[in-house]
């Protein structure tokens, strides 16, 4: 255990500030331990029928399912999420797993023509896959670097943020009820600094697949350049909403398009981009909605915006944000919890900071542009390229932006990002590699090419 960190975790309510639970903190010598289980119960996962490791996958699938609720209202009080958030987080767990279970079967290598011989590939599984998760959504994050590598013959220990680490553990605890072998999933809650870096610098960890932001994200991967250790980093994110005029305006500016999630969204269109010509428009439609939003107890249904995670965050959101900036804002509770209002602002410089660096909270910036390729310029000024929304009725207009704009996932006349069967991931800053989809699997495979040799005996 490192001299700075305690031995425990505090896991707070964000909304009230209480109390929820004390969890041990990993340290080294525990990731040690959980590596070399894991990599026990491995072998016999890796060696079991196709078939079976699909099987138990489903069970364990079942198993989330009849637990959602529960799930959900942990998510509601250890990391702030609305229920209904929460229940559609606890379902893409569940739903994942059934996907890659149906993966299982078909993680299918190739027979390629050479001369002399048979040529056959194979996607065999790395062995221990290092998976690190932020708090911004515990569960689907924690389930889309580990259920595929699973599915892919492989085990996993995952670190969930010190802040958010009760669905996580529930998580394994669930995959043991469906019978998934002891170590296989093992969720090993620990300050970053101390067992994330021990998790990533293990020798006996094949991969790392690291959630969070771009700084942490560059640390994890000149640590893993040391150990010539794959890694799929999926990092940070100031995603434009590019509307133009011709656009159905109402759904366009739609202020959950940056404020689901408190704005804790890698994939938030935190940069909403309007032609000119209905900036003036744009900016009282949103200052309606804003002060409409409903701002409280995640736990009531009614509640549109809960809070932040923690403190830091809403310090580190403020610090954006200053008093007398020129903004719309909604309201927030005074008192315990971890509020902040919705704002947007629309005095903000397009090269401030504000406007291209991720702040992670209920706040977007407003910018105009003229035509199209001030559009493009502007969407894709910016380090980041992870995500983006283009509305317009134009459909030559549409294709033309979706192809220039630098970012892994765009959607068109809509504000949808992440499907699990889908690839998901960022170009520059945003991260290296994709998750989800039909891929998935694949990406915790080593490809091998085995050559057959059809020469007979010598005459
Ligand atoms: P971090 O990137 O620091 O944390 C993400 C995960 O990495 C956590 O599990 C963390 O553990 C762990 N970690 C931290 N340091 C190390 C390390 N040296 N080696 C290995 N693992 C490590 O994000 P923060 O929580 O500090 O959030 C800061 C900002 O990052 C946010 O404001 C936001 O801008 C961005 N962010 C982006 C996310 C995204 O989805 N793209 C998700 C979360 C944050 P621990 O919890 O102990 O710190």
């Amino acid at each position: 255990m490192s001299d700075q960190h305690p031995h425990e975790l505090i896991v707070l309510n964000p909304a009230t500030e209480e109390v929820l639970a004390t969890v041990p903190a990993a340290d080294a010598a525990d990731v040690d331990r959980a590596v070399a289980r894991a990599s026990a119960a491995q072998t016999g996962w890796a060696a079991a029928a196709p078939a079976d490791r699909a099987r138990l996958l489903r069970r364990f699938a079942d198993v989330v399912d009849a637990h959602l609720d529960e799930l959900a209202q942990l998510e509601v009080r250890g990391a702030g999420h609305l229920l209904g958030n929460a229940r559609w987080e606890a379902g893409n767990a569940r739903d994942l797993l059934l996907y890659s279970a149906g993966g299982v079967e078909r993680l299918l290598g190739r027979q390629i023509p050479a001369p002399g011989g048979w040529d056959v590939t194979f996607h065999e599984p790395l062995g221990v896959v290092g998976v690190i998760a932020p708090w911004n959504f515990p569960m689907p994050i924690a389930a889309w670097g580990s259920f595929p590598a699973l599915a892919a013959g492989n085990a996993v220990v995952l670190k969930p943020a010190e802040t958010t680490p009760l669905t996580a553990l529930r998580l394994a605890e669930l995959a043991l009820e469906a019978g998934l072998p002891e170590g296989l999933f093992h969720v090993l809650p620990g300050y970053g600094a101390v067992a994330g870096r021990a998790l990533v610098d293990h020798p006996g960890v094949a991969k790392i697949v690291f959630t969070g932001s771009t700084r942490t994200g560059r640390e994890v991967m000149e640590r893993c350049a040391r150990h010539v250790k794959p890694v799929t980093l999926e990092l940070g994110g100031k995603s434009p909403n590019v509307v133009f005029a011709d656009a159905d305006l109402k759904r366009a500016v739609d202020p959950f398009s940056f404020l689901d999630n408190s704005g804790q969204d890698c994939c938030a269109r935190t940069r909403i981009l309007v032609q000119e010509s209905v900036y003036d428009e744009v900016a009282d439609h949103l200052a309606r909605e804003l002060s409409a939003v409903v701002v409280g107890d995640p736990a009531d249904e009614a509640t549109q915006m809960g809070p932040l995670i923690s403190r830091q965050q809403v310090d580190r959101v403020r610090s954006f944000v200053p008093d007398d900036a020129q903004a719309l804002r909604g309201t927030a509770p005074e008192g315990p919890g971890f509020w902040f209002p919705p704002t947007v602002l629309t005095g903000a410089a397009p090269d401030s900071d504000a406007a291209r660096e991720e702040i992670f909270g209920p706040v977007a910036v407003l910018l105009p542009f003229t035509d199209e390729a001030d559009a493009i310029r502007l969407a894709n000024d910016t380090p980041y390229g992870l995500s983006g929304s283009i509305w317009t009725r134009d459909v030559g207009r549409a294709l033309r932006v979706s192809q220039a704009v630098r970012a892994g996932n765009l959607s068109v006349n809509s504000h949808s990002s992440v499907r699990y069967w889908t690839p998901f991931g960022g170009f520059k800053q945003s991260g290296v590699g994709r998750e989800l989809g039909p891929d998935a699997l694949t990406a915790f495979t080593e490809t091998k090419n085995v050559f057959i040799s059809t020469e007979g005996p010598a005459q």
